[in-house]
């Protein structure tokens, strides 16, 4: 068993960290309200961040889910009654892939040794929004922010006077963008939260950070990261390469941990050369391989 630690990242911000994935759930607290973001992983770890907030002297009002992905969606059941706030893209993304996500925490509860009390049910928003949104949490105002790209449904939320970003599954000292959705998309949403004055980030995955030449650093580096691969893949499908071509040809790009990423990557040149006008024989390729 592992402790769980809650790290105060400004006034109103903890973040905790499961092992799993390295996944951050966040504790927002102000005047005895509190949101919740992507609460998880484990109940044990849920129950913690829950007995954690009362030891604060808060409520729960309102979680917040940055996407439909399995390993950020296990929380609300364990907070009857509680708003539960998520992109109105969610809502598609449960209807169409409910099937695969309860298929993918399935097989994680299965290898984890984990029996259910209840059945699973996805949860379901009590409020989806399109745009941008806006979260009054005692004195703060939290923006939720689309932010497609990883995922459809993915939102950014920023609060401006502490500067703080939570990017979702972007920006992540461990991981390269995994481009599940769309690459222009995710281009388009890193360059929008680039012009944000941000002065703590936190991932959805890795280490949250408040240094602000890495926070910098891991803007340019994915960035940089998607414009070679949509450089390469595009060069590539115009000169009528096939798709192990197309992968041949852009493993020059240079990204962070290469070990640990040459799977995701590999995953997104794929998907990339599909996005791209690419044609193949496969009608199942890069990311959509994941969701079997
Ligand atoms: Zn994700």
């Amino acid at each position: 068993m592992t402790t769980q630690t809650f790290q105060r990242l400004s006034p109103y911000l903890w973040v905790t960290q499961s092992p799993i994935f390295a996944t951050n759930s966040g504790v927002l607290i102000d005047a005895g309200q509190a949101c919740l973001i992507d609460p998880g992983i484990t109940e044990e770890e849920i129950r913690g961040i829950a007995r954690f907030t009362l030891e604060q002297g808060a409520s729960v009002q309102t979680i917040i889910l940055t996407h439909g992905h399995w390993d950020h969606i296990l929380g609300p059941e364990h907070f009857s009654g509680v708003k539960v706030i998520a992109h109105a893209e969610y809502k598609h993304t449960i209807a169409q892939h409910g099937e695969a996500i309860m298929r993918q925490i399935s097989r994680w509860e299965t290898e984890a040794g984990i029996l259910r009390a209840q059945p699973l049910r996805l949860p379901q928003p009590t409020l989806a929004f399109e745009s941008v949104l806006h979260v009054h949490l005692g004195q703060y105002d939290l923006r939720l922010i689309p932010a497609p790209g990883h995922a459809a449904d993915q939102i950014a939320i920023y609060e401006a006077e502490y500067g703080m970003l939570w990017a979702g599954d972007m920006l992540s000292d461990a991981e390269i963008p995994f481009v599940s959705h769309n690459l222009s998309a995710y281009q388009d949403t890193l360059a929008r939260l680039a012009a944000l004055d941000v002065r703590v980030l936190i991932p959805g995955h890795g280490m949250p950070t408040a240094d602000l030449v890495e926070i910098r650093a891991r803007f340019d580096g994915d960035q940089e990261y998607l414009q070679s691969l949509s450089t390469q893949a595009h060069a590539a499908v115009l000169a009528g390469k096939t798709l192990p071509e197309t992968v041949e040809a852009c493993t020059g790009i240079a990204f962070r941990q290469p070990q640990e990423n040459a799977g995701p990557h590999r995953l997104n040149v794929e998907s990339a050369f599909i996005e791209l006008g690419g044609i193949c024989e496969s009608p199942v390729v890069g990311w959509m391989r994941e969701e079997e």
